[in-house]
Formats: structure tokens, sequence, C-alpha cells
């Protein structure tokens, strides 16, 4: 045996003097008497104790969980080996797969509305991500169908059945906050009509305007239809006799005028509005008293010698 170069015959000749207190050489260097453990946690006998006794734990108990977990895989049904070959699936249906005629079915039972609607612009706060504060914007009512913001395809056909279907009236709000954005206001229902280009497919349009007869209130009604022939159809229910309708046969009679007729009622409307407009402009005075109405200076009419309405209103 050779250490370092030296046999042991060498290194006990080695000249070594042991240490004072050292009773043995080599002296113990690990273990419970080395130097190392005196920082060290000192052992927990409880914790000892409590290992040893899960150590020593009869084995009986562990086998009875393991029984009783046996126990409760054997009770599910066991899985069959032999099964039908499973049948190819179609692919999934969609909605705008299916035939024109169906959708069109689907179409006519959420769309079309038992009574007139009523268009209107209202005034919104809108909160913009990102930004500090709201805007205020201007939305168009009626809300349109939900069915209308699946995709472009479903809203072209759902929008055209739903402008088409319905009756859509405009006439003044009687509430106050809506007043500067009165739909009847000319301005406001080109806007209107503008806000969704489907709206050239309206086939039934009725147009209010406020009128004034000796303290009484009342509206005149142009009902503008488009038949199925694609022929508008234009009249007024001011039948009054002993008051002037002038005004309102010659907006009938421009309106059908086969010169400038056009097939888009909502043109024809807009058309209507902004030819009533000009026309009470021209021949009435405005009466701030009258809550911005209209009178005519006359009392009679030049043409028909009838009584004039006390006031009209233009929006
Ligand atoms: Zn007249």
């Amino acid at each position: 045996m050779a250490l370092r170069g030296l046999d042991i015959s060498a290194e006990s000749k080695f000249e070594f003097t042991l240490p004072k207190g050292c009773k043995i050489w080599p002296a113990p260097q690990y273990g419970q008497y080395s130097p190392h453990v005196e920082g060290s946690k000192a052992p927990n006998p409880s914790a000892r104790r409590r290992r040893q006794s899960i150590l020593n734990r009869p084995a009986k108990a562990a086998k009875a969980r393991m029984a009783r977990r046996s126990a409760v895989k054997e009770v599910g049904p066991e899985p069959s080996c032999s099964h039908l070959p499973l049948t190819p699936r179609d692919k999934p249906l969609h909605f705008l797969t299916i035939p024109g005629e169906l959708r069109d079915m689907v179409y006519d039972l959420i769309v079309p509305r038992n009574t007139k609607i009523i268009a209107q612009n209202r005034p919104c706060f809108e909160r913009r991500p990102g930004r500090k504060g709201s805007r205020e914007i201007i939305r168009r009512y009626p809300l349109e169908p939900k069915i209308a913001q699946v995709s472009r395809q479903s809203r072209k056909e759902v929008l055209s059945i739903f402008y088409a279907a319905n009756t859509f009236i405009f006439r003044r709000s009687q509430n106050r906050l809506l007043r500067n954005f009165s739909i009847t206001d000319p301005a406001w229902l080109s806007k209107w009509f503008q806000g969704c280009p489907s709206s050239e497919f309206l086939r039934r349009v009725t147009l209010q305007f406020d009128a004034c007869t000796r303290n009484v209130l009342y509206s005149v009604t142009f009902t503008l239809e488009k038949d199925s022939e694609e022929q508008i159809r234009a009249a007024h229910d001011f039948n009054k006799p002993q008051y002037c309708a002038c005004l309102e046969n010659t907006l009938v009679t421009q309106v059908l005028n086969p010169v400038t007729m056009s097939s888009n009622l909502a043109y024809v409307a807009t058309m209507l509005a902004w030819r009533r407009r000009n026309a009470v402009l021209i021949l009435g005075v405005r009466d701030d008293g009258a809550d911005g109405m209209y009178r005519f200076p006359t009392a009679r009419c030049l043409i028909c010698h009838k009584r004039h309405p006390t006031h009209v209103g233009i929006d």
C-alpha cells in the first residue's frame, strides 16, 4: 500500500506528536462529534417519534384502503369492446347556407311589426376607449334587428325586409330634449335616411307636421306608398272644408310630378319636407310666441279664398 509515494512502513516512521486533549488519533472529524454540527438545529424528539409511529403503523389499514378503492372501481360498467362502425356526421348547417326562401321565412317571423315604427334622432353620449370623457353622438331610432349585426349578407337581407315590411312614421317629438333633433326637419330627415342605405327599400312612409287653427293643435299627415309595380302614391289627410289646403295639394302634385319622380321613397319624402319648408318660409312669418310655428300674413288664401290655418310648423 502506498500513500503519497510512501509506503506504510515509511509513514509509520513519520515524526508526529499527538496534540493535547486528543485522546484518539485519528480523531473523529464527522458525525455527532464533528465541529460543523455545533451550530445546527437540535433534533426534535417529538417529530422523530411521529415519523417512527408512521413507519411502524400496521399494514392492515393500508390494505383496507386499497380494498375499498378497488371495490369502487369494480362498480362501474365494463367497457364494451364490440360496437357498430360510426356513421360519418354531416357538416354543421350554417344559417347563410340554407336556401334563401327559408331565410326569408325566418326574417318574416322576426322583422315585421304590428304597429307603425316611430323614427327619431336621439342625442347619446358615447365613451371612447382610451380617452377621458364622452362625446355626444346622434343615434337613429328605431334600433335595427339584432340579426342584422351578424354579417354583411344577413344585414343586407334582413334590413331590406325590415324597411319594406314596416310602416315608418316621422313626426315631431313632444319631448323637449328632442326638439333640436326633430325628424320632420328636412336636414335631420335626410340624415336619418343617409344613416342606413337600406332605407331605399322603404315602401310606406308617413310624415306628420304640426298645424294650429284657433288654438287647436292638430297634425297634417302625408302618406307615401310604393305599390307592387314600384309606382309611388301620395296623399294628405287635411280635409277641413272651411280651411285652405292649397299648400298640401301643391306639395302632393309636385311630389307626383313624373319629371322629378324617383322610385326611392326616402328621396321623395325628403323632397316633400324640403318643399314644404321652403314654401312656409316664403309665405309665412315666424311667431316665437307660438313655439316657433309660422303664421300667414293674410287671413284668407289668395287662390281659394278660404281661411288659412292659424299656425303651421316646419320642424
Ligand atoms: Zn288656398
